[in-house]
């Protein structure tokens, strides 16, 4: 079998058949294994190390108003660091949509009889709109399904914008303080610049499906994308403990900021969701013997059926022992 050697620095590197770019993990140089992948738009959002995503985690908790009264019972209990491959670029679409919407039409007139009315009906509008726009797209590099977090960490780099530094020009000094495992890219270039055309229509039929009642004519073509390069975004998970149970809070490692978090119900809330609980019951029981004291049975099952949901929603909320947090 053949053994792969970094490019710059000779280093043995790990090589799959599915590896499209293998990122030196001694010197951090990007080395072109197998498909279409230019390695000088590989760029790289610098992370914070660990003790850093560390003291973000207990400034996250400092201002979280459950996990503040606990913070002396959690336990940190291990911090991950990847960095995470993307492919990111502008892709410009033009075209012709021609879509009808129904409105409501009004109109005042006066009576026989003097006095004011009103009269409406429904009219369908017409509406032509001349597209052309550039988009800015980002989509996973990877084909498995994405972990938890993932979107939110996307979502925040999209706001951020945090800045990229193009990986060859990354000194080994500088990769030694920044470095982290780096996932595999398993999209290559031309595969990356075909789904991001495919997605350029489909986020511009998609907003017209949403505001439109019929979309009449469709006719929208996406230009060959352009400034295309692989990202890789340091993503950091930092697993807690808190009475014998795990949980977990994932962290942007440009600025810091948690992007989601799973997190222990406190007992406030379970007290709260015990009320709904109580309350489903309360509402069962009252309306069930009402309506049957006075023969009123849609009405009993109503009460019987609308109680039952209400104490079954709260009864899985304590059931499931934790909360999901997003957005910081
Ligand atoms: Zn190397």
């Amino acid at each position: 079998m053949e053994v792969y050697r970094c490019e710059r620095c000779g280093a043995p590197l790990e090589v799959s058949p599915e590896t499209i770019v293998a990122v030196c993990p001694y010197c951090g140089y990007p080395n072109h294994i197998s498909g279409n992948m230019t390695v000088e738009n590989i760029t790289l959002v610098p992370s914070l190390n660990k003790n850093a995503v560390a003291q973000a985690f207990w400034r996250s908790v400092e201002h979280d108003f459950d996990l503040k009264r606990i913070k002396d019972s959690i336990e940190i209990v291990d911090v991950e660091g990847y960095y995470t491959p993307y492919w990111v670029g502008n892709v410009h679409v033009e075209g012709d949509v021609d879509y009808t919407v129904r409105e409501e039409e009004c109109e005042t007139y006066t009576d026989s009889q003097g006095n004011t009315q009103t009269r409406c009906h429904t009219v369908e509008r017409h509406y032509h709109d001349y597209v052309d726009e550039v988009l800015r797209l980002i989509g996973s590099a990877r084909r498995q399904i994405q972990s938890f977090g993932v979107d939110d960490l996307v979502r925040h780099y999209s706001k951020t914008r945090p800045d990229e530094k193009p990986l060859v020009e990354l000194g080994e000094g500088e990769w030694e303080r920044l470095k982290l495992e780096i996932l595999n890219t398993e999209i290559d270039e031309n595969q990356a610049k075909l789904m991001m055309r495919e997605d350029a229509i489909d986020v511009i039929r998609n907003r017209y499906s949403s505001k439109a009642d019929r979309i009449d004519r469709f006719d929208v073509r996406a230009d060959e994308p352009e400034n295309v390069r692989l990202v890789l975004l340091p993503m950091w998970t930092v697993y807690y403990k808190f009475e014998n149970s795990i949980y977990h809070s994932v962290f942007a490692g440009w600025d810091g900021r948690r992007v989601a978090s799973t997190e222990p119900m406190s007992t406030l809330r379970r007290a709260e969701y015990m009320g709904g609980v109580a309350l489903g019951i309360l509402i069962g029981a009252i309306g069930g013997a009402y309506g049957a004291a006075v023969s009123a049975y849609a009405l009993s099952g109503i009460a019987i059926g609308l109680g039952s949901i209400l104490s079954g929603y709260f009864g899985f909320k304590v059931l499931e022992g934790q909360r999901v947090e997003r957005g910081g």
